[in-house]
């Protein structure tokens, strides 16, 4: 995987069912040496060129988070279906594909963990893959302050240039504060998860505020250019399309302040 020979992917996202992942509708049946899967999963990060995927399904929707069980399946496996999905805002280099499950047949040893912790396992992985969405954050906030900040000089205004406005000042001033708490913020999320300590809240401040921000900066970005900020010629209206999905997957900027607000309450 490291050397980008083998791609894998995750499923939790169906039709119905998003932000509320317990309430996922895909299930799985213990047949003898298999599991059998059956419905369908959406938006799924490089699921149509994936070598495998790990796939989330329930025994019993109305068993919610308890009904829920982890598997790795091979992508090839007969019964799984990718399908690309095409028409994206943002991020169009990364494949997004839905995955339809017809009597999907996987071997026994395919169950990641115990039957009925994949909602746990679910959310475990996402405290450690929010930190990594920030990076997308910072990437995004990092190319709109160096893009401004060379084009403010160069592009004059009233006879003057652009960077001698104070209006044009305080928003670069605000991308530079910005970055850096995003980049702190991140740092502390990655710590916990190495000292093993509560990475779930520093993620999601992370993910919550760095998504954020960068959305701003970027719709900043494309201020300071200007009309050319509108224009495809120029690379700051990319980075606002990029930057909101940000807001969007892994849990949305909404998710993430729900997190944030039951740790509050339950202190
Ligand atoms: C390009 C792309 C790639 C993706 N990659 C993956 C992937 O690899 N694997 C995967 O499993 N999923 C993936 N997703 C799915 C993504 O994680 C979901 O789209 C996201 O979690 C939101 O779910 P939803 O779209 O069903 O929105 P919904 O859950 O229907 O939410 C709609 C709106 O309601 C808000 N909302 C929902 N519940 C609440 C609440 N309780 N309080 C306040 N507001 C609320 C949301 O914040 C949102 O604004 C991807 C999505 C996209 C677009």
């Amino acid at each position: 995987m490291a050397s980008g020979r083998v791609l894998g992917g995750y499923g939790l996202t169906e039709p119905g069912a998003g932000s509320d992942a317990a309430a996922l509708s895909t299930t799985y049946i213990d047949d003898g040496d298999h599991w059998v899967l059956n419905g369908s999963k959406v938006f799924i990060s490089n699921a149509s060129i994936s070598n495998w995927m790990i796939v989330f399904a329930t025994k019993d929707k109305a068993l919610r988070h308890d009904g829920i069980s982890c598997f790795v399946l091979d992508t090839d496996t007969p019964g799984c279906k990718p399908k690309k999905m095409h028409g994206k805002l943002g991020q169009r280099a990364s494949d997004t594909a839905e995955i339809v499950f017809e009597d999907c047949r996987i071997p026994k040893k395919a169950l990641v963990g115990a039957e009925g912790e994949g909602f746990k396992i679910a959310m475990r992985t996402f405290d450690r893959t929010r930190p990594q969405i920030v990076a997308v954050s910072i990437g995004v906030t990092q190319r709109a302050l160096d893009e401004c900040r060379a084009y403010a000089l160069d592009r004059n205004a009233f006879g003057q240039s652009i960077a001698s406005f104070q209006a044009i000042q305080f928003m670069l001033a605000d991308m530079a504060i910005d970055l850096e708490a995003m980049r702190l913020l991140t740092y502390r999320a990655a710590w916990e998860i190495d000292r093993k300590g509560g990475a779930s809240i520093y993620s999601s401040y992370a993910k919550a505020f760095g998504a954020d921000r960068a959305m701003k900066h970027a719709e900043n970005a494309v201020q300071i250019f200007g009309g050319y900020g509108y224009m495809k010629e120029y690379p700051v209206e990319k980075l606002m399309r990029d930057a909101k999905l940000v807001q969007i997957y892994e849990g949305t900027s909404q998710i993430q302040r729900m997190v944030i607000a039951r740790h509050l309450f339950k202190q």
